[in-house]
């Protein structure tokens, strides 16, 4: 049955298909004249490349793009963007470089073009997480949605196969809290629905053929979906875990979510039916949680917390941390809870149903 909700589109142009990074001066000229290329030191040909296309409306080009946007290479950038004269930035890469380019809107109002390259959905969110001085903070607000993203399936192909497979999982992870979200509405439910189902479809084939077009092609469109998720509504405890995990344990983005995700939703199952029955008939498996472990463990990726170099120890420590400060989530948090969640993860096992019946105080 559908509830009362409130449903808020976020205003952003999106450019999906194959070559499609042909157009980018034409969607530069839409926005401004002359745009500065962002990008990390490992995709410098890839923004070269991009900046010729650009012709006379590239400014230059700023190449140092980091993971978690620490707030001293933003300053860097800054420098950058006032001697070129840019009014316009292009970020290509993954969440890093979109990071870079949204501190960038932040502080100055430049307009951004994005042209994503893994599946971690930045770019479609109002989001903004920094690092200062080793402390992760994160910002919402409209002023960091780029204007325009263009997907180009081909620039995908070069993602290795077990980064797609992690990228991949990450943005499934959108997707799957979507559907259980307080403020979930109709709309990002279909979304994220078939944003699972092209992802659980396309991954499993990109592992073995890193170059298959057709499995690229949903995999990117199952990462704009599932972007679209993150962006619209409210996540839950997965990703406040995979926060806590990261911070404290500085523990790799993409891998902690695979780790993580089958576990969260085991979890988190008998308090959200639908959401559940969604992702099993996006996954064409009868349970949701085991329905995961199995996509993950057959991409050949890390199951387990201890392979991501977590220490044992860390069990307790983030049981602890995520009883600290509560958030909503449809299973009320314990910490016998999450510790055993934690205990599963940890050593790779899969995830056990979780017993509710004590928790209904
Ligand atoms: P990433 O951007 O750090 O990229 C990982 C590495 O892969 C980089 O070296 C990059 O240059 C390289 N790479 C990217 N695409 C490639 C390609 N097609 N071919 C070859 N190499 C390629 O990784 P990510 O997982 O995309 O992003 C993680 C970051 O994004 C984290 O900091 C995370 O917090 C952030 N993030 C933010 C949001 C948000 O809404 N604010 C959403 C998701 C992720």
């Amino acid at each position: 049955m559908i509830e009362t909700f409130t449903y808020e589109a976020l205003p952003s142009r999106v450019r999906f298909g194959r070559g499609t990074i042909s157009d980018v001066a034409a969607e530069v000229e839409r926005l401004g004249r002359r745009a500065l290329v962002l990008t990390t030191p490992q995709q410098v040909g890839a923004g070269q490349r991009l900046g010729a296309l650009l012709g006379p409306a590239l400014a230059g080009y700023f190449t140092e793009a980091t993971m978690h946007t620490p707030v001293e290479v933003t300053e860097r950038a800054l420098v950058t963007l006032r001697e070129t004269g840019a009014d316009c930035v292009v970020a290509l890469g993954g969440g890093s470089t979109t990071g870079l380019g949204k501190a960038l809107a932040l502080r100055t109002g430049v307009a951004q073009v994005v042209i994503p390259t893994t599946y971690a959905g930045s770019e479609m969110t109002p989001i903004l997480g920094q690092t200062e001085a080793g402390r992760k903070t994160t910002i919402r607000s409209l002023d960091v949605l780029p204007e325009t993203v263009i997907y180009d399936v081909d620039l995908t192909v070069s993602l290795p196969p077990l980064l797609s497979a992690t990228s991949g999982i990450n943005a499934m992870a959108h997707a799957v809290e979507a559907l259980y979200a307080r403020d979930r509405n109709p709309i990002i439910s279909l979304m994220a629905e078939d944003g699972i189902r092209a992802l659980s479809s396309a991954l499993p084939i990109l592992v073995h053929e890193p170059g298959n077009l057709e499995a690229r092609t949903n995999a990117l469109y199952g990462a704009w979906l599932c972007g679209c998720c993150l962006g619209a509504v409210g996540m839950a405890l997965h990703h406040k875990l995979c926060h806590t995990l990261g911070g404290s344990f500085d523990l790799p983005h993409a891998e902690t979510h695979t780790v993580i995700l089958p576990h969260a939703v085991a979890y988190n199952a008998a308090a959200a039916p639908e959401a559940m029955a969604a992702i099993c008939r996006a996954l064409g498996a009868p349970d949701a949680a085991q329905g995961l472990f199995d996509l993950v463990r057959a991409l050949g990726v890390p199951l387990s917390l201890a392979e991501l170099g977590m220490p044992e120890s860390g069990i307790e420590t983030a049981a602890d941390i995520a009883v600290e400060n509560p958030y909503w989530n449809p299973r009320p948090i314990t910490r016998d809870g999450i510790r055993d969640l934690l205990a599963n993860a940890y050593a790779g096992e899969r995830p056990r149903a979780a017993i509710v019946e004590d928790e209904a105080a």
